[in-house]
């Protein structure tokens, strides 16, 4: 099949809003005699005018000549199909042109690489390989042209995802495809096209089957991904949730109000993220921090059912929130795996929020030396989007937070046991903690 190829002059994408360090690759990798497009994400947002998250790249050029070209390079991935090359901090992906292996190949598997040498393919097929048509687009370094073999070009124009291929077939061989399409839909405002909609209908139970790291990271990225009310809304009205995180599901299910559905605690709670994270600085958000936004309105709920003291997380007590914290957030932490030190982290900056809700004074005040500082202020922000008289604290707090430095969370042996209960308070236990800062969620896997 003959792509269409858009020249320069009829596409907004420019060498200058290209990250350096992929510009380096490409260009590398072209002089070399190689084929060499930047592909996937990084060229759909270029066109939407969108701050890519990271710039894929894909050549004809096989791993190991990658490998030659950039001595910055690391091969990785199962039997080393992809290249890593380091510029400080900022990967580049490069990828050589794959085709989707046949299916009695895959039967075969493992050492198919090694015996024939199959896996690889054309740029159509690298194109058709992809889950989405907009996701297939090629900007090609050597003619500045972008080259389209699915009708890519059109959908992003038309605002559409939609899969490439069929979508029966293509949504139940990775049925983690259903949620990417909700991620795009709600972070690009895009509409999922009808027939892939019914194809979803019909395949949403196979998520179930899905392995649960590939699900809890891209739970993080819906969480993270800005659009997370959006997200969260349209997965509940597709009937993905409950596949999903059933947890969640199944608590909108018991509070939403038809009639005003932007009004549940969870939607506002995530819009309540989402605004939080517009406005974000510095780090990446940690995961801890997602997982609040999500978990403490079911955590308030159980609170005012069990005739708890208090109805919110920023005035119920320790006990209080430790025991709504086991009954309502450790299943969804235990099915979902959810890292050790992610959760130690999301324990404190839960159990410190009643002593920032109450003004800063001495005591609350000790909560500026510890690592999680910026965090429970995050979580207070997106609590005060939820629950008006936490404004004025949440503004204190936010202006205070400017002028304190985050201390990195300390590095220390993992220890056995469990984290200590009531970790929330002032006390400087800082030993222990095994693994660095719960940032994690930029995970490429997933392919
Ligand atoms: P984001 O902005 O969230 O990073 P992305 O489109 O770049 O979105 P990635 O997960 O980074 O998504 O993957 C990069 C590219 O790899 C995609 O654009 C797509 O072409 C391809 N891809 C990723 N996951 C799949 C999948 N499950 N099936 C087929 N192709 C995939
Ligand atoms: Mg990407």
């Amino acid at each position: 099949m003959r792509p269409v190829v858009t020249p320069r002059s009829g596409h907004s994408i420019s060498r200058k809003d290209i990250d350096p360090c992929a510009l380096k690759v490409l260009y590398r990798l072209y002089r070399a005699g190689h084929t060499a497009y930047l592909v996937g994400g990084g060229v759909r947002d270029l066109l939407l005018g969108v701050e890519p998250k990271d710039f894929d790249v894909a050549t004809d050029a096989h791993p190991v000549r990658i490998k030659k070209l950039f001595r910055n390079c690391v091969l990785v991935g199962r039997r080393f199909r992809l290249a890593h090359v380091r510029f400080g901090p900022t990967v580049i992906e490069v990828s050589t042109f794959r085709r989707t292996p046949d299916p009695e190949e895959l039967e075969e598997s493992e050492d198919l690489l090694i015996r024939r040498d199959n896996t690889f393919g054309t740029p159509e097929d690298d194109a058709l390989r992809r889950d989405f048509t907009i996701n297939a687009l090629f900007y090609d370094i050597g003619t500045y042209s972008l080259i389209d073999f699915v009708g890519g070009m059109r959908d992003v124009e038309d605002g559409l995802v939609r899969c490439i291929g069929d979508p029966d077939v293509r949504l139940q061989e990775d049925p983690v495809r259903m949620l990417r399409a909700v991620k795009f839909a709600a972070r690009l405002g895009f509409d999922i096209v009808d027939k892939d909609l019914a194809a979803i209908a019909r395949h949403r139970g196979k998520l179930d089957q899905a392995a649960v790291p590939r699900l809890l990271e891209e739970m993080y990225k819906f969480l993270r991904g800005g659009a997370a009310a959006g997200s969260f809304k349209m997965l509940q009205d597709l009937g993905l949730l409950e596949h999903f995180v059933p947890e969640a599901a199944a608590y909108l299910s018991r509070t939403v109000d038809p009639e005003h559905p932007e009004e549940a605690a969870l939607y506002r709670s995530l819009f309540g993220l989402d605004a939080v994270l517009r406005r974000h600085r510095g780090p990446d958000p940690t995961n801890s921090l997602l997982l609040g936004a999500l978990l403490v309105p079911q955590l308030e709920t159980h609170l005012v059912e069990s005739g708890a003291s208090a109805e919110t997380v920023w005035t119920a007590t320790d006990d209080e929130i430790e025991e709504a914290f086991e009954l309502v957030a450790m299943p969804l932490i235990r099915r979902f795996m959810v890292a050790r030190r992610d959760t130690d982290r999301l324990r404190r900056i839960l159990f410190a929020q009643r002593r920032l809700a109450a003004g800063r004074d001495r005591r609350s005040a000790a909560a500026e030396k510890q690592h999680w500082f910026h965090e429970a202020v995050a979580l207070l922000r997106v609590g005060a989007r939820v629950h008006e008289n936490l404004k004025d604290v949440a503004k204190t707090w936010t202006r205070r937070a400017r002028e304190v430095e985050a201390i990195p969370e300390p590095r220390g042996p993992r220890r056995g046991g469990r984290p200590r209960r009531r970790g929330g308070g002032e006390d400087g236990d800082h030993g222990g903690r095994g693994g660095r800062g719960g940032r994690g969620g930029r995970g490429r896997g997933g392919r």
